[in-house]
């Protein structure tokens, strides 16, 4: 072998090697602490679906039912995933001054579904709104917030029910 082929064959194993740390990277990264009933859980690993992070688990069977739900001919998008502590605080506050996020209900920081992972903000706009009211149950996503048409949560076989409260049990 010449040289300048030992130098091609260098620069395509150090560029395939970059590549790969670099598509690897973006696959799955820490997302920080995940709280439940206020108590820390442990930090989650995420991947960004939209530019926002969602808990490995979760996206996996989002994917499912947004495949689905494409297969129909409808766009499914998410607006919020995992929520850090912080966020979430910024959230609460929001909700308590009413001076950001349109003064949205949020639960306090530590007791948000978002921190745990399994919920997601779907954007519910056009004809996506009708199909999760059909169809996310069948995947395992249910609606628990009454004023809230665009956050669902993960809990398959959940016994959720939208006509008493939006209550899970
Ligand atoms: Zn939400």
């Amino acid at each position: 072998m010449n040289f300048s082929i030992k130098l091609l064959l260098l620069f395509l194993a150090v560029f395939g090697f970059i590549f790969f740390m670099k598509s690897h990277s973006e696959s799955s990264f820490d997302c920080g602490m995940a709280y439940s009933d206020g108590k820390p859980l442990g930090n989650e690993q995420c991947v960004k679906i939209d530019g926002s992070p969602v808990v490995v688990q979760t996206a996996e069977k989002y994917y499912v039912m947004r495949d689905a739900a494409k297969k129909d001919g409808v766009n499914l998008s998410i607006n919020s995933g995992f929520r850090t502590y912080e966020e979430q605080e910024y959230f609460y506050n929001c909700y308590l001054t009413k001076s950001c996020n349109n003064g949205n209900f949020a639960m306090p920081p530590g007791y948000s579904n978002h921190e745990n992972g399994i919920a997601l903000d779907i954007n519910y706009h056009g004809p996506n709104y009708a199909w999760l009211s059909t169809n996310a149950t069948e995947f395992g996503f249910v609606r628990t917030v009454e004023s809230e048409k665009w956050h669902w949560e993960y809990r398959p076989g959940s016994k959720c029910n939208e006509f008493v409260n939006y209550t899970c049990n």
